[in-house]
């Protein structure tokens, strides 16, 4: 294998640049030429590519966002589209193809290498924690902390009126962020799509926790758990509490990623560098353990994501 390529696609997760940067300078180290290819699978369609040095990502470790930008591709999703994309590849002599991005992104690099035989390695770069064959994506842990820096904040402002705040997270599948961010925050209530909502229940720990003399209650609430105004509603009737809630939406997407996010980023993109530079591919990176693995990428996306119960239970323990 002589030239190699990587794109970033779907949702945009902070530490994607970190492992652009990772896989450039990896195939730089063992004499591999590198392509970047911009707004993901459409750009691999048009044919957007250009040739990548270890230059052309210096200063870029500690930005959040993605400087190949990032985007969906209906087209991709079909054959035909796929087809085009594979031929963008040839067209530039490309034999290798890291696509760091979510689940739907590393479903697509598979359908690249089952159809065309493309070699294509996989990392894990989304916001969500989805991928249960990974311990971590990259992104999560800025994320995480983001919002946790938020619910400090929060707190602050909460304690000083006695009130209450709902803070939602991201999370319409998937509790981890706002089981992580609940638990790192003090949370008083975390309430995750893993599990059904019980407002009698939330509004007993919330009564409980002012009876006790506590001056806010924060509840973390991920997206899918259950609708905010909803949350808003039932909990107000339920504790006759002062309720007011903040969405923190895409501002868990973007900032500097964190040094787990870093770290994380530039082992996964040597590794895929390496399965390259050794010829193979339909391979997904990621971390267990604490050891970077691989695994073939239709086996990684049918091990359902994990939640950890045991944390989620902990979690409640300290709560109040
Ligand atoms: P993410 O990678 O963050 O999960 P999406 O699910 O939107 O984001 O997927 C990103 C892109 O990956 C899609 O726009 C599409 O081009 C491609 N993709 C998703 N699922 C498939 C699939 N089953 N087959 C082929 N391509 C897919």
């Amino acid at each position: 294998m002589k030239r190699i390529a990587v794109l970033t696609s779907g949702g945009d997760a902070p530490g994607m640049n970190a492992a652009i940067r990772a896989v450039v300078r990896a195939a730089s180290y063992y004499n591999l030429e590198v392509y970047g290819v911009e707004r993901g699978y459409i750009g691999l369609i048009e044919g957007d590519l250009h040739m990548l040095s270890r230059r052309t990502v210096s200063d870029t470790i500690q930005r959040g966002g993605t400087i190949l930008r990032s985007a969906r591709s209906e087209e991709f999703a079909t054959y035909e589209g796929r087809k085009k994309a594979a031929l963008s590849l040839a067209n530039h002599n490309v034999d290798g193809l890291v696509v760091i991005g979510g689940d739907g992104s590393l479903r697509g690099a598979n359908e690249l290498y089952n159809d065309f035989s493309i070699k294509t390695i996989g990392l894990p770069g989304t916001i969500d924690n989805d991928l249960g064959y990974t311990d971590y994506t990259i992104g999560f842990d800025t994320a995480v902390n983001t919002a946790v820096n938020a619910i400090n904040n929060l707190r602050d402002t909460m304690s000083s009126h006695q009130r209450v705040v709902i803070v939602q997270v991201m999370g319409r599948h998937s509790g981890q962020i706002a089981l992580h961010a609940g638990l790192a925050g003090g949370a008083e209530v975390i309430l995750v799509p893993e599990h059904p909502v019980d407002f009698d229940e939330v509004a007993n720990v919330l009564l409980r926790g002012n009876a006790v003399g506590k001056t806010s209650g924060i509840v973390v609430l991920a997206e899918g758990a259950c609708p905010l105004d909803e949350a808003m509603k039932e909990l107000k009737e339920r504790t006759g509490l002062s309720i007011r809630s903040t969405v923190l939406g895409y501002i868990q997407r973007g900032g500097s990623p964190t040094m787990s996010d870093r770290v994380l980023a530039s082992r996964l993109g040597i590794r895929a560098v390496e399965l390259l530079k050794e010829n193979k591919g339909g391979l997904v990176v990621g971390v267990k353990g604490g050891e970077v693995i691989e695994l073939p990428i239709a086996d990684a996306l049918a091990i359902k994501p994990y939640f950890d119960e045991k944390l989620y239970e902990q979690a409640t323990m300290l709560s109040l």
